[in-house]
């Protein structure tokens, strides 16, 4: 088994796997598991600090983004989408798959939204149904400042979509403004792939109760689960493993009050490190704390980085995909892997890489990581 720090799915600790292997019970019929089920979405609201509800859905986080857009579109709906990452531009295929008419608000890749030049670009047209962005886009490690844009764009009456998948308890974000949030299992929150998280305000829930026309989906349809509480029923049989996983790991987040603390450290001497050795990190502005990307020097390849790492030192990184395949090495340090010592262990691995593959580095990463984490 490889040392896996990549940018989710992440290290799963042991309690969850226990916890996933428990013996079963029928989740249609036993209403001990809506209680459960319900319980853990109030926990989870809690834990993001609101008082919008929760649905959990059985289905990788993917399915979040597209539960999103296919219950909020309607034919002909504009839509913004703001797109400043390789998932940010990706809501525009689920805008457009529902009917939606997505209208791209593109800025570059290594900038974090400006949220004034956006306000400006709002006075002209905010004839929008809802917007999607995204907080952490993982591919490039950056991130947005989610609250202020949600804020802004309901301030002209548009609805907000947000793609927190990677930063949902590792970055941290006012919810308040953010009509349907979307999170993951693998992430942050460090449990197997599989379930989606979908945080919904009363203005989604009523933009999708008053809609004209039924949601074309029924695997991505939120509104199914609307009554589920209430009729002790779900569309469809609920994932009872994953959930008793997601459960524990969501009780080791509640017994980690540190953990948005231990992002921040573990990321910024990441990026200390990365940058006082000569490496470049890809983005200019807007950080994230669960991930971070640097550009593959001149004189190696991704490929040969991330064999090296996994022939030599028994690590599984990432590169990068679409516009950044080939140009960008992620190193994940969310969730489990906030850590000093699994970290630690990862810039040395790094240091030895990369000097074996001719890199000149001006300071050692695990040298420098140590002194400032
Ligand atoms: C991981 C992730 C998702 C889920 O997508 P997969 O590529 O299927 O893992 C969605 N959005 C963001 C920003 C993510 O990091």
């Amino acid at each position: 088994m490889y040392n896996v720090v990549t940018p989710g799915p992440t290290k799963v600790k042991e309690n969850v796997f226990k916890a996933r292997s428990l013996e079963c019970t029928n989740p249609d019929l036993d209403v001990e598991f809506v209680e459960q089920y319900k319980k853990l979405c109030l926990r989870i609201s809690k834990l993001l600090n609101t008082t919008n509800e929760t649905l959990i859905l059985g289905g990788e986080g993917i399915l979040g983004l597209e539960a999103a857009c296919a219950s909020l579109t309607e034919e002909g709906d504009r839509v913004l989408v703001i797109d400043n990452g390789i998932f940010g531009a990706g809501f525009a295929d689920f805008v457009s798959m529902y009917g939606g008419t997505p209208v791209l608000y593109t800025k570059d890749y290594n900038q974090t939204i400006d949220v004034n030049e956006l306000a400006s670009f709002l006075e002209k047209d905010s004839n929008f149904k809802y917007a999607t962005l995204v907080h952490g886009d993982t591919p490039s490690g950056m991130l947005n400042d989610a609250a202020a844009i949600c804020k802004l764009l309901k301030s002209k009456g548009i609805m907000t979509v947000v793609d927190a998948v990677s930063t949902m308890f590792g970055d941290k974000l006012d919810v308040s403004d953010i009509d349907i949030l979307c999170g993951g299992s693998q992430k942050v929150i460090s449990a197997p792939p599989g379930l989606t998280i979908n945080v919904l305000s009363d203005d989604a829930k009523a933009a999708i109760n008053g809609r004209k026309s039924p949601i074309k989906a029924f695997y991505a349809n939120l509104k199914t689960f609307f009554n589920y509480y209430e009729e002790k029923w779900f569309p469809y049989t609920m994932p009872i493993s994953d959930i008793n996983g997601l459960d524990v790991a969501i009780s080791n987040l509640e017994n980690d009050p540190d953990t948005y603390a231990r992002h921040e450290k573990v990321a910024s001497a990441v990026r200390t490190a990365i940058t006082e050795a000569g490496l470049e990190i890809y983005v200019k502005s807007g950080f994230a704390n669960t991930v971070t990307a640097f550009v593959v020097p001149s004189e190696t390849t991704a490929k040969d980085i991330l064999d090296t790492l996994k022939s030599d030192h028994n690590i599984l990184m990432a590169g990068s995909f679409g516009v950044f395949g080939g140009k960008l090495i992620r190193i994940g340090h969310m969730g489990t892997n906030a850590n000093k010592d699994i970290i630690l262990e990862v810039m040395d691995a790094l240091d030895k890489t990369l000097t074996k593959l001719g890199v000149p580095l001006k300071a050692s990463l695990k040298e420098v990581f140590d002194q400032n984490c």
